[in-house]
């Protein structure tokens, strides 16, 4: 037995599926998942010592590699002046100051613990601010697992939410109403039959929890016109493209700018952290100056402040960090799809910036329904083939592989040959 299969074996017993969060258990792909004892750079080592070049990145946060010296000293100068005080500290200020200088249109921001989080209390703003109940997310996009957001499949994309969980009500599932991403119509026609009911569109600006799937030309500035024609206020979701796809995160990347914005993962450099931005004017709504009640314990905890400042300082002093990494997705991208067609494996590579995603399906994929046509079993084989040949990639097809700057070409050139080793195998 293995020291992954021991320890997992005991976490099976006292822990959920082994886990404190689903996608880590490794169902989708099968296996034993791999215990993770230590990262340097883009490297991970696993507790049976097993090194792995590491595409996970701690789903997105580690775009500058693990155990960063400089963000490592940010944490350890600020913890040996306490770990949490419930009041208030400059670093929260600072970092509230840095997140307003990067991010276009952003004026005020309140930092939360996690994404899901974030995009609760946006979502809270929004209905505050608006008056109104409904909210239109897509389907297929992922905003954390508040109540309101836990509706996807099931419900036709003119129909009332259906809850996507047990335990979520259909009171908290009714208004959130269920649209199809890249599809303008499908947004325009819930907005026409719920008019003046609508609070907001929430859209992930790159669709990164269906695998990816990048915006089409025209979809978000198309979002951005409905919601101004309706009143309504336009979310991104971008706890995972914040600070990813440019340092002005999606809003930059496409020119397009939403009224409320979310982040999580990378303002933590690793630690907890989420935060939901906005206007001056939307984000008084909130409490103390405002109705709309939000409040956190640990919100703006100094160490986690520490280390996001850490990491957004590298990355405004590092603006070339954005070209290699995409550079480097896209190396991965050509060589994905030249391996698969040598190989005559039906296979689609969507690359956007750093992050990529390879579907088993011959069908370009822009939507969901595209997505969901990708043979998930044969990504749980090309899954397995990379994992044994020490690369460690998303244990689910519908993740995105996160490349990060520190990536060296000895680490792209050992997951080409991996991949096609992988998929020669596969054919
Ligand atoms: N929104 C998006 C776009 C996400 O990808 C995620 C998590 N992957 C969340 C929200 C939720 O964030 P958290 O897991 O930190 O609660």
């Amino acid at each position: 037995m293995t020291n992954s299969e021991k320890l997992f074996e005991r976490g099976c017993r006292v822990l959920p599926g082994g886990v404190n969060s689903p996608v880590r258990a490794f169902r989708a792909v099968g296996g034993t998942p791999r215990f993770i004892v230590k990262g340097l750079g883009s490297h991970i080592l696993d507790a049976d010592g097993l090194e792995y070049i590491d595409y996970v990145g701690s789903w997105g946060p580690m775009i500058l590699g693990h155990s960063h010296p400089d963000i490592l000293k940010a944490v350890y100068d600020r913890m040996v002046c306490g770990l949490s005080f419930g009041a208030p500290t400059g670093l929260e200020v600072e970092m509230a100051e840095k997140m307003v200088s990067m991010l276009p249109g952003v004026e005020m921001v309140r930092m939360v613990n996690s994404g899901t989080e974030a995009v609760m209390s946006a979502v809270r703003l929004a209905r505050g601010a608006t008056g109104r109940d409904k909210i239109i997310k897509f389907e297929g996009c992922y905003h954390g697992h508040s109540d309101a957001m836990l509706v996807g499949a099931g419900s036709g994309a003119l129909t009332q939410g259906e809850p996507d969980s047990k335990g979520v009500t259909k009171g908290a599932a009714q208004d959130t109403l269920m649209a199809q991403y890249n599809d303008l119509a499908s947004v325009e026609r819930l907005l026409e039959a719920n008019d003046g009911a609508v609070a907001a569109v929430i859209v992930e600006p790159v669709a990164a929890n269906m695998g990816v799937v990048p915006p089409e030309d025209g979809f978000l500035q198309g979002l951005r016109t409905l919601c101004d024609r309706h009143g309504a206020l336009l979310i991104y979701d971008e706890v995972i493209t914040g600070f990813r796809l440019a340092a002005g995160g999606a809003q930059e990347y496409f020119g397009v700018q939403a009224d409320l914005v979310t982040y999580g993962k990378i303002i933590g450099g690793g630690m907890p952290v989420g935060a939901y931005a906005g206007s001056r004017a939307l984000m008084e709504q909130v409490a103390p100056t405002g109705p709309v009640y939000q409040a956190g314990t640990l919100s703006g905890n100094p160490v986690a402040m520490a280390a996001g400042l850490a990491q957004l300082n590298i990355i405004t002093d590092h603006p070339e960090i954005y070209t290699v990494m995409e550079t480097s997705a896209s190396y991965i991208a050509n060589h994905l799809r030249a391996s698969a067609e040598k190989h005559g494996i039906a296979m689609q590579v969507n690359q956007i910036g750093s992050l990529l995603c390879p579907y088993f399906t011959e069908t370009p994929v822009n939507c969901y329904a595209a997505a969901k046509k990708s043979d998930t079993k044969r990504y749980a084989a090309y899954f397995n083939g990379m994992l044994k040949r020490g690369i460690y990639l998303a244990p689910s097809q519908f993740e995105a592989m996160f490349v990060s700057s520190v990536h060296t070409q000895n680490d792209l050139a050992c997951t080409v040959q991996a991949a096609e080793e992988t998929l020669s195998e596969m054919a």
